[in-house]
């Protein structure tokens, strides 16, 4: 497996009148080839800045990338132009936002809107970006794609402009893929059918996928590792097998007793995590989640939990996890 991206200490802010906000702070993990990477956590924990860095499409100003670097195929996104990124959004990166209604434009027939893609690649021609096109959405599994193509998108189902919206994504074939709670909006029948689709068209095609969402249960049925971010950090990251059997972070922990389990019965009682996220604007100076932690100790308050090694290649930012910390097992419902 090679490196596709590599994001190291990512940190990215905006101005406002209120001050700065911190949104995401030192950052670090990488993408391989083919693989779907989750990011998880509740809203305002740094999720989504921290997707739209990598296309370069946080607002500068009032956002400002302070440090930290985004290699894509080993060159720096965060220094280039936004001539240079047209070319690469789309094409190297695609990108499937949350809300379909936003994201498709009202106005615009179906097939021009997934052919902007290639707006900004004049070598590839008129009849050319219709055959891709079409092709696309035969294969996110639109019917009737002649017709589909000339309509608007009011003329379609909530599930059906979901599946527009992977074909515009795809139809660059792009190394990657950034779904950002793609299928929040949608009920549950529709979004197992486009998570089913998301995880044929991945293997069909080798796209790595990076799959933003507040919802563990859909990290458990697509993704291969993830990556959990609270206070804009990540908290723990590894192996999906590890992050649900081996947790190692009581936010973590918080976050699977809040959502339905896949291996429990139904009627287990689920527990939302108490409290309220960390103000960005000054982020506490020791672990971002002691506010909210049952197991917080004094070292907490004052200090950064670096990060340690639980096994190969799980990773947790806890003092729970230094080697000299009292032994506590986390509470599971
Ligand atoms: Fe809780 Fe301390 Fe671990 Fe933070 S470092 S999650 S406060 S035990
Ligand atoms: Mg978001």
């Amino acid at each position: 497996e090679s490196s596709l991206l590599k994001i190291e200490d990512l940190t990215f802010s905006f101005r406002t009148y209120g001050g700065v906000v911190k949104a995401v702070r030192g950052v670090s993990f990488e993408v391989n080839a083919g693989e779907t990477v989750g990011i998880v956590g509740e809203s305002g924990c740094g999720k989504s800045v921290t997707a739209q860095c990598i296309l370069k499409l946080n607002p500068e100003p009032p956002g400002f990338f302070e440090k930290g670097s985004i290699q894509y195929h080993g060159e720096e996104i965060i220094t280039k132009s936004d001539k240079e990124m047209r070319k690469i959004r789309g094409m190297e990166i695609g990108f499937i936002f949350q809300d379909p209604m936003t994201s498709l434009n009202p106005t615009m027939r179906i097939g021009k809107q997934i052919e902007e893609v290639f707006a900004s690649h004049p070598e590839i021609s008129k009849k050319e970006r219709k055959e891709r096109a079409i092709e696309i959405l035969k294969m996110v599994g639109i019917n009737d794609v002649e017709r589909r193509y000339m309509q608007y998108p009011h003329e379609l189902s909530g599930g059906m402009k979901q599946r527009v919206m992977i074909a515009r994504a795809l139809v660059g074939n792009p190394s990657i893929v950034i779904a950002d709670e793609p299928t929040t909006s949608l009920d549950v029948t529709i979004e197992a059918q486009i998570l089913d689709l998301l995880k044929k068209l991945q293997k069909e095609l080798g796209t790595a996928i990076i799959f933003i969402t507040h919802d563990l249960g859909v990290i458990a049925k697509l993704c291969d590792r993830v990556v959990v971010m609270y206070g804009g950090k990540i908290v723990e990251s590894g192996m999906v097998r590890d992050i649900f059997y081996q947790t190692g972070h009581p936010y973590t922990n918080g976050l699977l007793n809040s959502v339905p389990r896949l291996d429990l019965s139904r009627d287990v009682k689920l527990v939302p995590i108490q409290g309220t996220p960390p103000d960005l604007f000054s982020p506490p100076v020791g672990c971002p989640f002691a506010a909210r932690c049952e197991y917080a100790m004094k070292v907490c308050r004052e200090e950064m939990p670096p990060e340690f090694e639980l096994s190969e290649g799980h990773y947790c930012a806890c003092w729970l996890r230094h080697p000299n910390a009292p032994e506590i097992q986390l509470t599971r419902f």
